[in-house]
């Protein structure tokens, strides 16, 4: 036993402590890096994904037609009557878009045929 106010044995930590230490933060910036890959093949899929907008003005029927920008069409209505809806793999999701803004919404006939009705 230590009679009191003794010096007690400081606990020194084996070198090998120190080198799991290191592994471990080693190990944090392999982990960041790896998050950093992981946003960046995220961001390339976004930009693969064609972007969609909405006509501002309906047709003559009611309409508000989607048009796809990315692909391009000659249909579109100037910039300024453009509601930007986003990128989406396919029309059907930028038309459930555009109908949180104009429930009659409809695919336009030439760029967006597969959600084109009427
Ligand atoms: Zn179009």
């Amino acid at each position: 036993m230590f009679p009191p106010g003794a010096n007690l044995p400081v606990h020194v930590p084996p070198r090998k402590g120190a080198g799991a230490a290191a592994i471990g933060a080693n190990m944090d910036a392999i982990t960041r890096a790896a998050c950093r890959v992981v946003a960046l093949r995220w961001r390339a899929k976004e930009t693969a994904m064609p972007r969609f907008i909405v006509n501002k003005n309906a047709q003559a029927n009611g309409d508000h037609e989607v048009h796809n920008t990315t692909d391009g069409c000659g249909h579109m209505p100037d910039t300024r009557n453009r509601k930007d809806l986003g990128v989406h793999p396919g029309c059907h999701g930028a038309l459930v878009e555009a109908k949180r803004l104009y429930p009659q919404s409809n695919g336009c006939a030439y760029c967006c045929p597969a959600c084109h009705t009427g």
